[in-house]
């Protein structure tokens, strides 16, 4: 089991009997009386679709502490131990303008698209 993640790892993981992809925006521990169980906070861009995702809201930013950029997105919890493999730290930024997620770039930013054809 790989114990160790970080914000913006990017984890190869299997969820519902297929592996995706997902960068993790938050680390999430849950205290249970003795038990401490940790989440990964894992970002599910809209070409994805994960029974278990769900919209990320201002109560959630209290609780994991993602980058605001996130809001309103969509996430998913992932286990560690569903975890099989990690690439470390790939930022990115969303679109100014169609929002599309792209990793190794940073804000603000307008995507290639967006560049090419304003009125897109
Ligand atoms: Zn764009």
């Amino acid at each position: 089991m790989m114990s160790i993640h970080q914000k913006y790892d990017e984890v190869t993981c299997v969820i519902d009997d297929t592996v995706h992809k997902l960068l993790v925006i938050a680390i999430y521990t849950e205290l249970k009386f003795y038990d401490a169980t940790t989440h990964l906070v894992c970002y599910v861009p809209d070409y994805i679709s994960i029974n278990s995702s769900f919209k990320l809201q201002r109560h959630h930013m209290k609780q994991f502490e993602f980058d605001e950029k996130f809001l309103s997105e969509r996430a998913v919890y992932v286990s560690p131990d569903r975890v099989t493999s990690v690439e470390k730290h790939i930022p990115g930024a969303k679109c100014s303008k169609c929002g599309i997620y792209v990793q190794y770039v940073e804000e603000p930013f307008t995507c290639y698209d967006c560049r090419q054809d304003p009125y897109r």
